[in-house]
């Protein structure tokens, strides 16, 4: 999409730190990280909300969370912890609007989260 900040990116119109990249999906790193670890696991295709999620990408929709969780072992997450988190429209924290799931670790999380 022509002004996706996320889609800018995966056609290399903005600088970001790519972790992962295949034909589907694409993980950089966030630009204002919340945790030692903290990137962002986001199709390639561009989706702008999780409520776009049904039936027809199921399987986009559980290559990313397959992509975050090898990424979180690739970086020795998996034994400690680490959380995966999306936010769905603006009330829920959601800025960007290109899906994207939260992969952060290296320390220790709250719950419930503000
Ligand atoms: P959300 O608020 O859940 O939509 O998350 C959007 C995330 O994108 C935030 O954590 C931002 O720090 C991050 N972000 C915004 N612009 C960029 C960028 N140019 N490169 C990397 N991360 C970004
Ligand atoms: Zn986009």
């Amino acid at each position: 999409m022509k002004d996706c900040l996320f889609c800018r990116i995966l056609r290399r119109e903005i600088p970001a730190k790519f972790i992962y990249q295949d034909d589907e999906v694409s993980a950089f790193a966030d630009m204002n990280p919340q945790a030692p670890t903290h990137c962002l696991v986001i199709p390639n295709l561009h989706l702008s909300t999780l409520n776009e999620i049904d039936d027809g990408n199921r399987a986009l929709a559980g290559k990313l969370i397959s992509v975050a969780v090898q990424i979180a072992k690739d970086k020795g997450l998996a034994e400690k912890g680490y959380r995966l988190v999306a936010n769905c429209q603006a009330a829920a924290g959601q800025s960007v609007f290109h899906v994207h799931f939260h992969l952060m670790g290296g320390r220790s999380f709250d719950w419930p989260p503000g």
